[in-house]
This record gives C-alpha cells, sequence and structure tokens, in this order.
C-alpha cells in the first residue's frame, strides 16, 4: 500500500473482507465484541494482543477510516474523533499538563480559541497567541516550559497561510510538539509530516465528508505519541461512530476528485471577485495578491476551497448581499459539495470580542465562501446578482 499514490490508496486501503466476500465495506455497529476464551479476553484486556474489545476503543469501521488518514497524512497512529473538536482538544489534552505553555497562532477555529483562552487556564496550561503572519515573533513567544505549537494552515477564515518549514525548524530546535490542523487543505493539498508535523489534526466534518452529511475527527501522531492520546480518548470516550467511519472512510475514496474541482472553482470565484468595481478586497492562497503566496505554492498543492472578500461598501451592504443569493445558501459549515457564504463576525466567530475579531482579519464585511461542486459560471452568476 506504501508504494501506491494518494489516489490508490484513498481508495484501496480497507479492512479485511468477511467470507460473503462484499467488495464494499461492511458496518459494524456493535457495542461490544465477543471473546473466544476467557483468555482471549484476559489477553485482549492486557494488551498483549491487537483486536476489539468494546467500541469505545476501537472497531472495524473506525479502524480503516484511521489506518486510511494515517496513510494519506503519512502518519505512524492515530485515534478517530466523534467531531473535529475532539481531535482538537484531544490532541492538546493528551500531552500537556498543569504548568506548561503553549504556543498558537492567533488565527485559529473560534472553538479552539475557547479551548486556548477559557477551558486550559482552568487546569493551569497558558497559551501565547502569535501573529501567522510574522514568523520572527514565533521563536520569542518559546519559554522553558512550552511543550507545544499549535497551527492552523489555511486559517479560518482568514485563509492566512503558516509558514511550515519555518514552524517545523523551530519546533525541532526547541524539543517542541508541532501540532497542525490541517482541516482546511486536507492531506490532499498538504502534508505536514513532511515539514516535521508530530501530530495532525483534523475535522473530518468539512471536505473529508464533503457532503455536509456527518461529524467526525482524527487525531494523528507517531507510534511513540499515540500511546498518551490512546490513553486520554478511549478513556474520555470522543470515540466516532461506526456508522461515521464508514461514510468517511468512503468519503476519502473521492477526495481527490472533490478537492481539484473545489481548489478550480473557488480560483475561478477569487479571480471574478478581483476585478469586480464594488469589491474592496479579496483573499484566496494561490491568488498573486496573497502576502504569502509564495509559501502557500510551496506547501499546497493547489489554493483549497474557501475565498474570503469584501465589498467596497464594508459592513453596511454585507446583510443585503447575503440576504440575495439564490441558489447559495448562507450557513455555518463548510467544505460541502453545495456552496456556503457565511459572514463570521456575526455568527461562528461572534463570541470574539472585537478586537480579537480584527487582530485576526475578520472585519465586519468580511464574506467567507466554501466554493461547492455546482457549475462554477452558476456560482458566479448568483454571487454577480446579489452583488448587484
Ligand atoms: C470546523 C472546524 C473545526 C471543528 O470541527 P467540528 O467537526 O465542527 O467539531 C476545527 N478546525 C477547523 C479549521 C474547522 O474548520
Amino acid at each position: 500500500m506504501e508504494d501506491y499514490q494518494f489516489e490508490s490508496k484513498a481508495i484501496r486501503a480497507q479492512m479485511e473482507r468477511t467470507p460473503y466476500g462484499e467488495h464494499s465495506a461492511p458496518i459494524f455497529p456493535t457495542s461490544g465484541f465477543v471473546f473466544d476464551s476467557a483468555e482471549h479476553a484476559r489477553d485482549l484486556f492486557a494488551g498483549e494482543i491487537d483486536g476489539n474489545i468494546y467500541s469505545r476503543y476501537s472497531n472495524p469501521n473506525t479502524d480503516e477510516f484511521i489506518q486510511k488518514m494515517c496513510l494519506l497524512e503519512k502518519m505512524e497512529a492515530g485515534f478517530p474523533t466523534a467531531t473535529g473538536m475532539a481531535a482538537m482538544f484531544g490532541s492538546i489534552a493528551a500531552f500537556v499538563s498543569s504548568g506548561d505553555h503553549i504556543v498558537a497562532s492567533r488565527s485559529v477555529f473560534g472553538s479552539t480559541h475557547q479551548i486556548f483562552t477559557q477551558l486550559l487556564p482552568r487546569w493551569g496550561v497558558t497559551t501565547t497567541y502569535v501573529d501567522i503572519n510574522d514568523p520572527e515573533s514565533w521563536e520569542a513567544a518559546i519559554q522553558p516550559n512550552t511543550k507545544m505549537f499549535f497551527g492552523e494552515t489555511p486559517s479560518n477564515p482568514g485563509l492566512d497561510i503558516m509558514n511550515l518549514k519555518h514552524m517545523g525548524e523551530l519546533c525541532k530546535a526547541n524539543g517542541v510538539l508541532m501540532n497542525i490542523d490541517n482541516c482546511f487543505a486536507t492531506s490532499y493539498l498538504q502534508t505536514p509530516k513532511d515539514f516535521g508535523a508530530d501530530i495532525v489534526t483534523h475535522s473530518a466534518t468539512k471536505f473529508i465528508d464533503g457532503q455536509g452529511r456527518v461529524l467526525g475527527g482524527a487525531i494523528l501522531t507517531s507510534e511513540e505519541l499515540i500511546e498518551k492520546v490512546m490513553f486520554l480518548c478511549r478513556h474520555t470516550g470522543p470515540a466516532l461512530s461506526p456508522f461515521h467511519a464508514w461514510i468517511l472512510s468512503k468519503s476519502l475514496e473521492t477526495l481527490h476528485v472533490r478537492m481539484e474541482r473545489h481548489c478550480e472553482s473557488a480560483f475561478a470565484l477569487a479571480e471574478y471577485l478581483n476585478q469586480h468595481p464594488k469589491v474592496g478586497w479579496v483573499k484566496y492562497p494561490f491568488l498573486e495578491n496573497h502576502p504569502m503566496q509564495v509559501i502557500a505554492k510551496e506547501q499546497m498543492k493547489y489554493g483549497g476551497g474557501l475565498v474570503t472578500f469584501e465589498l467596497k461598501s464594508g459592513a453596511d451592504e454585507v446583510f443585503t448581499m447575503l440576504n440575495k443569493l439564490k441558489m447559495l445558501k448562507i450557513s455555518a459549515n463548510l467544505g460541502d459539495t453545495r456552496t456556503i457564504v457565511t459572514h463570521p463576525a456575526s455568527t461562528t466567530h461572534s463570541k470574539l470580542s472585537p478586537e480579537e475579531r480584527a487582530s485576526v482579519g475578520i472585519t465586519d464585511g468580511l464574506v467567507r465562501v466554501s466554493v461547492g461542486l455546482e457549475n462554477i459560471q452558476d456560482i458566479i452568476k448568483d454571487v454577480e446578482q446579489a452583488i448587484g
């Protein structure tokens, strides 16, 4: 399997088939498993042999999904979670104790921000935010008790790009764990392991499912570090359901085809908006005017499926424009076959203070578009009539 290219791995990595000889994976919705004998049960519980015990620990469907994720992300081991946030929290909580310190990019997902600023301080873990666009500042933030560097690239919703190579070197030199939320790029566009990531986290809810159906997540790491993740997750219970794992594993089979179209259409929309007289600015990682375009092209295969922009009239007409959309829907999800338009300042990032929003570039007029798989001319036409 290791010799195959991404597409073949995504399709051909699979669990063993049952005696029925099914071509597609079966589903195993069972909470527990039967042991061959009392000795078998004893040996499984002692960790002396591999096998399924209980679906909070493992299940054939969640195993297939996580093994495929590991293969695609070039990571050794992983734990599948019920949501992306369970993966974010688990990947952090597994490695920090009271008195530890984290350096994180200020541009992180809204709920991840709540973990850093509201939850972890209750257990004595502090976080210093750094500017994703100012790699020089990262080194200065490292303290003797720094355990982890957490980053998200491209970031949500700013579409800022973190220089993964620089971050990897910094983490290695300082003995700090590098944890990357790879949700926006997916392993098809970028594999943080190439730059030294110790932990890669995912919200599988987004492009991995890709069809707006289920929630899921993944924590991917090394054989050595997985012990701590397993301990935390097996005992605190963020397990992914077998049915959702089955859906997500199937979804991975088409990830590469979907991502290519998402990226192609997002680029086309970005170029359209970029020349529109009523648009103030457009941000897209592969667009000429993106401040980190060179880095983005070095570490990503394509520019991703999201575009952000603001009208010249700023926040004044943003609701009017959103309400005029016909085919495109206003929603908070992303990475769906359906194009989704979001106003982060009033929804996903409304819990941040105006100062916090300003510091990560979320203006009151910023619109985030998750470009779907509909015909791109229809998408542009709808945006065009809404801008008016
Ligand atoms: C959505 C998202 C998450 C959280 O994932 P859920 O599956 O909704 O829990 C984390 N990080 C990023 C970048 C996201 O977009």
